[in-house]
């Protein structure tokens, strides 16, 4: 059976070097979203408990469900107001005009575009949002926007950072309670100056990605379903795509595209955690390679198959079934 080797101390080695960057655990809001970014959100969640962290942030109320007795708040960013909304929980306020559809009292956060143009009111409306909230009955708790670019750190960063700056201005004058956040793991990590007077939603860096300082946690691990010896000539898996110009062992593992790796049609040289390749494409439940005894590490560092496959760490492990069981080693 494949599984997910969750490092421990490398997973608080990453959360103290955010506390260190943020100075105050009070401060920073895990974002546990889609799984933990498919690490495990329950296996995990009791680790930023120990550290002081008592906030969350996570995509719908399934998740906050999930993890609901370990912290205080939880931020659900993703939600579709119903009229049933749960008062322990809070909800991010993606659409001004759907303002009056939340049940009466709901915990929100007013989401505002300063630039990344998904959802939230622009900082021109934000004295009416405030008027449409209160007459809605709802209760404002906090004020937030996301950076479009925070791992680039050009232009329109600090353009979204002066009209996140004027949005809390405006709050301040209408509100002394709220709360602000803005920045996430790529903003923490490479900005000089952090806000003195700002929460934190800081997701991938937890896991490990983004700076040297940080620690890579997540493994991922295959178990042998079979082995075989093929002769010259011969091919493993769909389409022939690979065959073999000597005799060699090969393996066949039980992880495949199903569980969520990329299907990789067999094409370039997609490698392993031992830098041996996979031969063959990826099967929907097993891929092919050198015989490498009963287990085998797929990849530690998300990175890799993220160049392969052209895309970012974050897609390559956000993929990993829920189904694969999760240990802390
Ligand atoms: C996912 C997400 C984050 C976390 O981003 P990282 O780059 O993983 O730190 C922060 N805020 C919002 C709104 C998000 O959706």
């Amino acid at each position: 059976m494949s599984v997910i080797k969750l490092n421990q101390k490398l997973y608080e080695n990453n959360l103290k070097q955010i506390i260190q960057k943020v100075g105050d655990p009070s401060k920073i809001i895990c974002v546990f979203k889609d799984n933990a970014y498919g690490h495990g959100a329950k296996i995990l969640a009791p680790i930023p408990k120990k550290f002081g962290i008592d906030f969350v942030a996570v995509k719908n109320e399934k998740e906050a469900y999930e993890i609901q007795d370990l912290f205080k708040k939880i931020l659900i960013l993703s939600h579709k107001p119903n009229g049933n909304e749960n008062s322990q929980f809070i909800y991010a306020l993606n659409e001004i005009s759907k303002v009056k559809e939340y049940k009466i009292g709901t915990k929100i956060h007013l989401k505002i575009d300063t630039g990344m143009h998904r959802n939230g009111v622009f900082v021109e409306n934000i004295e009416d949002a405030f008027l449409k909230i209160d007459e809605a009955g709802l209760n404002l708790e906090g004020i937030f926007t996301h950076f479009s670019s925070a791992d680039e750190m050009d232009a329109s960063f600090f353009i979204q950072k002066q009209k996140f700056s004027k949005a809390k201005m405006l709050a301040q004058k209408k509100y002394n309670h709220l709360i602000f956040h803005s920045f996430n793991s790529a903003a923490l990590f490479r900005a000089h100056n952090i806000p003195k007077d700002e929460f934190f939603r800081i997701g991938i860096a937890q896991f490990g990605y983004g700076d040297e300082r940080l620690k890579k946690i997540l493994s991922l691990y295959a178990h042998k379903l079979s082995e075989r010896i093929l002769n010259s000539g011969q091919s493993v898996g769909y389409g022939r795509s690979f065959s073999t110009d000597k005799k060699i062992k090969i393996a066949t593992y039980d992880l495949g595209y199903a569980d969520g790796l990329f299907r990789y049609n067999g094409k370039g040289n997609l490698t392993l955690a031992n830098h041996k390749n996979i031969l063959g494409k990826i099967s929907m439940d097993s891929f092919s390679c050198e015989d490498c005894g009963e287990e085998i590490c797929v990849f530690n560092d998300a990175d890799i198959w993220a160049d392969f496959f052209n895309t970012i760490s974050y897609e390559i492990l956000v993929r990993l079934h829920p189904d694969i069981p999760r240990i802390l080693v």
